[in-house]
């Protein structure tokens, strides 16, 4: 399984069989600083990161890079539990934002499952709770990934939208 963290920045995890998959480096679902596949010109360069590249899908789907992209949009500064809202009542603005997040999102993801095909994906993290994400990241992942049919089930997490940091408790022994 393939877990998104989209908080403050944006983050993963892979697990197999239960177990999760680190790599040498540590680096296994690091994909929050790969750049932003399929970038339009309007998003090249692409902001800054504090990683010392640009462009980085952390930079734009995460709660920090939509709140950014909405005031880079609408000159209006709004926070991202705001600019949530908003969407939700129906704010053409919001509803934008929310859509090129969305649009983001599935672009990222489109290379995960291009790549190892997860049995399923978990959403973590405060925009984990946008709840249009699950009626419409399904209809928007086969615009990207290969083949154009895409039977990936996407779920909240378990555990609600701290789920990592609960995980995270875990790894301390229990004394
Ligand atoms: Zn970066």
């Amino acid at each position: 399984m393939f877990g998104v963290i989209l908080g403050a920045g944006c983050g993963g995890g892979v697990a197999i069989n239960g177990h999760v998959h680190a790599g040498p480096n540590e680096l296994g679902g690091e994909w929050g600083h790969n750049p932003l596949p399929w970038a339009r010109p309007e998003e090249l360069p692409g902001p800054e990161c504090y990683c010392g590249k640009r462009g980085c899908l952390e930079k734009w789907i995460s709660g920090t890079g939509v709140a950014w992209d909405h005031r880079q949009v609408t000159g209006r500064e709004l926070t991202t539990r705001e600019i949530m809202a908003a969407n939700e009542s129906g704010d053409p603005d919001a509803v934008s934002t929310v859509d090129r997040f969305e649009d983001r999102l599935a672009r990222g993801l489109a290379h995960v499952i291009n790549m190892m095909d997860p049995d399923v994906l978990v959403f973590g993290g405060g925009l984990s709770k946008v709840e249009r994400l699950y009626l419409d990241m399904p209809k928007r992942l086969p615009q990207y990934a290969f083949g154009g049919e895409i039977a990936t089930p996407i779920l909240p997490a378990k555990y609600g939208d701290s789920s990592g940091v609960r995980g995270a408790a875990w790894l301390w022994p229990n004394k």
